[in-house]
C-alpha cells in the first residue's frame, strides 16, 4: 500500500525526485556509472550543481549579488556559521522554538545576542508579537518555520536591520524579498532533498565585515570562490535537490507551491477547528503553520492518542506522532505531500470521531 508520508524530517519526496534519482543510482545520466561512484569534478556533476543552483536562483528569484551555496554539516552548522561570519559585536534574534535557541545559543559564542522576545514560557504556542531590535544590532535572525512547534512567520518582518533567516521547513512555500535579507539557509530535507546538504544563500557584500580569523571550511568565502567544491560537495543530495527544483519550476513555481501548501493547510486545521475530539495548540490562526500542522486530543479524550496512531496506520497514514516535547499529533505538510493524503487524514479524523 502506498503511504501518506507526515514524516517532519527527513520527510516526504515528489515522486519526480525519488525515481530519477533512483534511475541515476543505476546509470548517471548515460555515463554507465551510479551517481554514487563518479568524481564531483566530472563535467556531467558539474552540469548538475551548475543547474541546481540557477534554479533556486530562478525560483527564489534571487537576484544579482548574492551567492547560492551547497553545504555540509546541515541547519545545525549554519547556527555557528552565521555568527563567525557576520557577528563582529551585537546581533538580534527572537527565540521562537528549540532550533532559534539552538542558533541563540551558537551566537552567544561570538558576541552579545539580544534577544527580542520569546515564548518560551508558553512552549512556543505562539508568536512574540510587539517586540524591537536593539541598537547597534549587525543582523536580525529568525526561524520562519518553527518545525516542532507548528508556528510560523509568513511575512518578511520589518525591522531597521539586515536579515537571516533560517528557512529550514518552509523554504520554496513563499516569496521572500531579498532586499531586507544578507542570509537565509536550509537544511535540505524538509522541502528539497535528502538529508546531508544544506542549502544557504548569502548576500556577498555582507560578508568581510567581522575582525576575527575564520576557519577555511566555515568562511562562506572558500565556497563562494569555489563554487560549493572547496572539497567534495555530498552529491547525491544535490543531485536529488535538482530533481526537486525541476518539479517545482515544472509546477508553476512558488506561486503554485503556495497556493497548495495553503489549500491542504486549510482543509486539516479546518478539520480539526471543527472536530469535537481534537485540538490545534496554536490557536492563533495568524500563527499557524502551513507546514507542520500540531494538535491533540480534547482533556476527556486524552487517553485515546495511542488509539489513534494504531487507527491512522491502518490506513497507510505514517509519521503523525508529534515531537516528544509537544506530545499529540504533527502532521507535517510539505511541498511534495499530495492533498490526497490530507483528505485521507481527514477522514481518518472524521471516522475515529465517530467510532468513539
Ligand atoms: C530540521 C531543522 C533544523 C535542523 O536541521 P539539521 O539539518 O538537522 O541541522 C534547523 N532548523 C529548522 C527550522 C529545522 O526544521
Amino acid at each position: 500500500m502506498k503511504k501518506h508520508n507526515f514524516y517532519a524530517g527527513p520527510s516526504i519526496l515528489s515522486e519526480y525526485t525519488i525515481k530519477n534519482t533512483a534511475e541515476a543510482i543505476l546509470n548517471f545520466a548515460d555515463t554507465g556509472l551510479s551517481v554514487l561512484e563518479v568524481s564531483h569534478r566530472s563535467k556531467e556533476f558539474q552540469a548538475v550543481i551548475d543547474e541546481a543552483t540557477a534554479l533556486v536562483k530562478e525560483i527564489l528569484e534571487i537576484p544579482e549579488g548574492f551567492s547560492v551555496l551547497w553545504l555540509g554539516g546541515g541547519a545545525s552548522m549554519q547556527f555557528c556559521m552565521i555568527p563567525y561570519n557576520f557577528l563582529n559585536r551585537k546581533a538580534s534574534y527572537i527565540d521562537t522554538g528549540t532550533w532559534a535557541s539552538n542558533a541563540i545559543k551558537e551566537a552567544r559564542l561570538f558576541g552579545e545576542v539580544d534577544v527580542v522576545a520569546s515564548s518560551k514560557d508558553a512552549n512556543y504556542t505562539f508568536i512574540p508579537k510587539g517586540w524591537k531590535v536593539a541598537e547597534g544590532s549587525e543582523y536580525f535572525h529568525y526561524t520562519s518555520n518553527n518545525t516542532i512547534y507548528g508556528t510560523e512567520i509568513r511575512v518578511d518582518p520589518e525591522v531597521p536591520v539586515p536579515m537571516i533567516c533560517d528557512m529550514s521547513s518552509d523554504i520554496f512555500s513563499r516569496r521572500i524579498d531579498w532586499s531586507k535579507y544578507i542570509a537565509v539557509y536550509a537544511g535540505a530535507q524538509k522541502n528539497l532533498a535528502p538529508a546531508g546538504v544544506t542549502l544557504a544563500i548569502v548576500r556577498d557584500d555582507a560578508l568581510g565585515h567581522v575582525d576575527r580569523q575564520i576557519p577555511t571550511m566555515l568562511d562562506y568565502r572558500t565556497h563562494i570562490k569555489k563554487g560549493s567544491m572547496f572539497n567534495t560537495p555530498p552529491v547525491l543530495p544535490i543531485f536529488s535537490a535538482l530533481q526537486t527544483l525541476r518539479y517545482y519550476k515544472q509546477l508553476g513555481g512558488l506561486e503554485e507551491l503556495e497556493r497548495r501548501d495553503l489549500e491542504k493547510a486549510a482543509l486539516l486545521y479546518d478539520a480539526i477547528d471543527n472536530s469535537r475530539m481534537f485540538e490545534g495548540t496554536v490557536t492563533d490562526p495568524a500563527d499557524r503553520s502551513i507546514m507542520n500542522v500540531c494538535f491533540v486530543m480534547k482533556p476527556e479524550y486524552k487517553d485515546l492518542e495511542k488509539e489513534f496512531i494504531d487507527f491512522c496506520s491502518e490506513r497507510g497514514i505514517v509519521g503523525i506522532k508529534g515531537h516528544r516535547s509537544v506530545g499529540g499529533f504533527r502532521a507535517s505538510l510539505y511541498n511534495a505531500l499530495p492533498i490526497e493524503s490530507v483528505k485521507v487524514l481527514v477522514e481518518a479524523m472524521k471516522d475515529f470521531e465517530y467510532k468513539h
